[in-house]
């Protein structure tokens, strides 16, 4: 039941519980070295943003620590977590959320920032209770608010829930939503203030990098892929998981460690989508050798993204798979700019034809065209999400279509 939920989320979150896994550890001494030292863990670590863009955040919160024009600055923590296949965020804020408001209190610091703004997505009630429930402890023990671990430092945080729009994610829609705009996308800076908006797992890793320091974290991974990362397993494997491993971890490793392998076992592996569904799929030849980092996922055409790998094995019609995704970004879609609005819907009706083989071989090039035509050319990323799953499925299963396309026309000469 939901009292029950709720029970056990309280006894997770309960600020103990979190003191013994380490959190809230010396917090006042890493607030006290201040923001030139914060920042500098942080750009040594090599920890590059965990929402899918992999911009170097010590780089970006540096932004902020300019002198201030007298206006407030704000964090916005990007909780909105729609992104198909991901859930790395809803386990912190599940399961750990004293984490992220203390890495929203370090983070704020090495920025200057009032307050932290954690805009979570509406589905996530539970969470958001949980996290509302962690807070006002954080508050009751004098870790947030005014004189923050007694640190002289004020810092409030505060929790806005979306109404479950996956455009929200994207940040400058998110800004306008917790301004109380309509959800659209454009330049904006929340309260027309300075604001810099973090993913969840960025900022919960602040505090722990500070107090290990940025070497341990750059000991990690591989140079420019460094730390720990939260990976979301899911699909045709035998135990669905998200776990928390090395960064440049192999992704045959990664499956056959932590997700009991693919059913039916590593030859019956067709293709994996690595970084939840706006990132091109990869076929079972470069899945055998590839590393879940940054750059050797662009290597192989596509991304690390939000690191939530879709496992599809070979009873998968993949061409179904990628229509169905077309069906949820053309439902997302904004409608604000048009090669998004019409392409995508264009690109959805399409994809459902490719799935019966009701098209032309010249079809494909076409789609192809018009996901090109999408790529870059839109306001927010929504756009090149919804291009990149399907040009993914042209660049390794093309022939697949072809043969779908003739099968289609022999079945209907037969019929004549
Ligand atoms: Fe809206 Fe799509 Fe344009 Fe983004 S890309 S602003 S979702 S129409």
């Amino acid at each position: 039941t939901h009292t029950h939920t709720y029970t056990n989320i309280y006894i997770h979150t309960h600020t103990n519980g979190a003191l013994r896994r380490g959190d809230w550890y010396k917090t006042k001494e890493i607030l006290d070295k201040g923001v030139d030292w914060i920042l500098n863990e942080i750009k040594v670590s090599g920890l590059r943003g965990r929402g899918g863009a992999g911009f170097p955040t010590g780089m970006k919160w540096g932004f902020m620590n300019k002198p201030s024009d007298g206006r407030p600055k704000y964090l916005v923590v990007n909780a909105d977590e729609g992104e198909p296949g991901t859930c790395k965020d809803r386990e912190i804020m599940r399961n750990d959320p004293h984490k992220l408001i203390e890495g929203c209190l370090v983070a704020g610091r090495a920025m200057g920032a009032r307050a932290a703004y954690i805009y979570i997505r509406g589905e996530f009630y539970n969470e958001s209770s949980n996290l509302q429930v962690a807070i006002n402890e954080a508050y009751a023990a004098g870790l947030i608010g005014r004189n923050a671990c007694g640190s002289g430092y004020d810092f409030a945080v505060f929790v806005m829930r979306g109404a479950g729009a996956y455009i929200c994610g994207e940040e400058t829609a998110l800004i306008e939503s917790i301004e109380g705009k309509r959800k659209t996308s454009s330049e904006a800076r929340v309260f027309g203030c300075p604001t810099t908006v973090a993913n969840v797992e960025t900022v919960a890793v602040a505090p722990t990098i500070c107090r290990r320091g940025g070497m341990w974290f750059l000991s990690f991974g591989r140079e420019r892929n460094s730390g720990t990362k939260l990976f979301n397993i899911s699909g045709h494997i035998n135990n669905p998981c998200t776990v928390e491993e090395e960064m440049s971890i192999p992704l045959k490793e990664l499956i056959e460690r932590h997700a009991g392998g693919v059913r039916g076992g590593w030859d019956n592996l067709l293709c994996v989508i690595p970084g939840g569904s706006s990132t091109p799929l990869i076929p079972h030849h470069v899945c055998d050798t590839v590393l879940m980092d940054f750059d050797a996922l662009i290597q192989a055409q596509t991304g690390l993204g939000t690191a939530a790998l879709i496992v599809m094995d070979k009873s998968t019609d993949v061409i179904r798979a990628i229509a169905r995704l077309m069906e949820f970004y053309k439902h997302e879609s904004c409608g604000q700019c048009t090669p998004c609005r019409e392409g995508v819907d264009w690109m959805n009706k399409m994809m459902w034809r490719f799935v019966k083989g009701d098209a032309q071989s010249a079809e494909i090039d076409m789609i192809w065209e018009t996901s090109k035509q999408i790529e870059g050319h839109t306001i927010c990323a929504l756009g090149d999400g919804a291009a990149w799953p399907v040009q993914g499925l042209i660049r390794h299963f093309r022939p697949l279509m072809e043969n779908r396309i003739a099968d289609f026309k022999q079945k209907q000469q037969a019929h004549a």
